[in-house]
C-alpha cells in the first residue's frame, strides 16, 4: 500500500506511523526524522533545513521534494510505503503524484489524523524525545518511570526546540495556511479519509487499520 499520513503537528503521526507501517509491512518514511538525522550529522541538507525547522517553518519545497524523490527510488519503497509528514504543501502533493506516475504507480490513500488544537498543544508541549534511541515519550500520556530518562535505553530526554510554545504557535499557523489546503487537493481525488485520533494510542491504531482495510488491494 502507498499511504500518506497527514495531520497537524502533534496529532500522533509518528506514533501511529510505527504501528501502521509494521502492520502493512511497508517502510515508514518520516521527512521530519530524515531532516533531524541530517541536522545531527551536520550534513549540507541538515544545515539547509535547520534554520527553517528551528523557526517552525517548512523547509523549502524544492529541497524537500528532491529528498523524498531520492528516498522513494530506493528498492524498499518499490512495493509500498507510509509517508509521515510529506506532502505538507500542495506543490509537494503535485510533485509526489508526478514522481509516482513516473514510476508507473499512484497513491492509494491519504489518512488524516483529526485532533483539535487544544489537544495538539497538550501533546506537543508534553512531548519528550530520547537522545539515545529516539523514542518519543509524553510527560502526561506516556511518562517514563524516571524523570528525564528513557526507560528503553536510559538515554537523556529532551524537549525539541520546535516544541517550545512560541514555535508551536508558528507551526500551527503554517499548518493552517500551507498544509490544510491538501484537503481540497486530495478530496476530489477520493483519496482522503479522516479518523478521530483522540483517545488511547491503541484505539487510534485499530481505527486506522480498520479504515485502511477498504483501500488494500485484493
Ligand atoms: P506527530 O508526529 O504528529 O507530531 P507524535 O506521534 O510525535 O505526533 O505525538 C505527539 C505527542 O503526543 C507525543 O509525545 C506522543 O507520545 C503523544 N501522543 C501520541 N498519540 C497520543 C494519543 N493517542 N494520546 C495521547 N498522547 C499521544
Ligand atoms: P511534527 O512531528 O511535529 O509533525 P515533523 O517531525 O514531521 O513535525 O517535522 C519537523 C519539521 O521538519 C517541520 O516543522 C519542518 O520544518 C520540517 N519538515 C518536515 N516535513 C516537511 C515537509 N514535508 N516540508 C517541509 N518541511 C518539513
Amino acid at each position: 500500500m502507498r499511504l500518506v499520513l497527514v495531520g497537524p503537528p502533534g496529532a500522533g503521526k509518528g506514533t501511529q506511523a510505527q504501528f501502521v507501517a509494521a502492520h502493512l509491512a511497508v517502510p515508514n518514511i518520516s521527512t521530519g526524522e530524515i531532516f533531524r538525522a541530517n541536522v545531527t550529522r551536520r550534513t549540507d541538507l541538515g544545515l539547509q533545513a535547520k534554520q527553517y525547522m528551528d523557526a517552525g517553518r517548512l523547509v523549502p519545497d524544492e529541497v524537500t521534494i528532491n529528498m523524498v524523490r531520492d528516498r522513494l527510488a530506493e528498492p524498499d519503497a518499490g512495493d509500498g510505503f507510509l509517508l509521515d509528514g510529506f506532502p505538507r504543501t500542495v506543490p509537494q502533493a503535485v510533485a509526489l503524484d508526478k514522481t509516482l506516475a513516473d514510476l508507473g504507480t499512484a497513491l492509494d490513500v491519504v489518512l488524516e489524523l483529526v485532533v483539535d488544537e487544544d489537544e495538539v498543544i497538550r501533546r506537543l508541549s508534553g512531548r519528550r524525545n530520547c537522545r539515545g534511541c529516539g523514542k518519543v515519550w509524553h510527560l502526561e500520556f506516556d511518562a517514563p518511570t524516571r524523570d528525564g530518562i528513557c526507560d528503553r535505553c536510559s538515554g537523556e530526554l529532551f524537549l525539541r526546540d520546535d516544541d517550545k510554545p512560541e514555535v508551536i504557535a508558528e507551526r500551527l499557523r503554517v499548518y493552517t495556511r500551507d498544509t490544510a489546503p491538501l484537503v481540497d487537493y486530495y478530496g476530489p481525488q477520493n483519496k482522503l479519509v479522516g479518523i478521530d485520533a483522540t483517545g488511547p494510542v491503541e484505539d487510534v491504531t485499530l481505527r486506522a487499520i480498520d479504515t485502511l482495510r477498504s483501500y488494500e488491494k485484493s
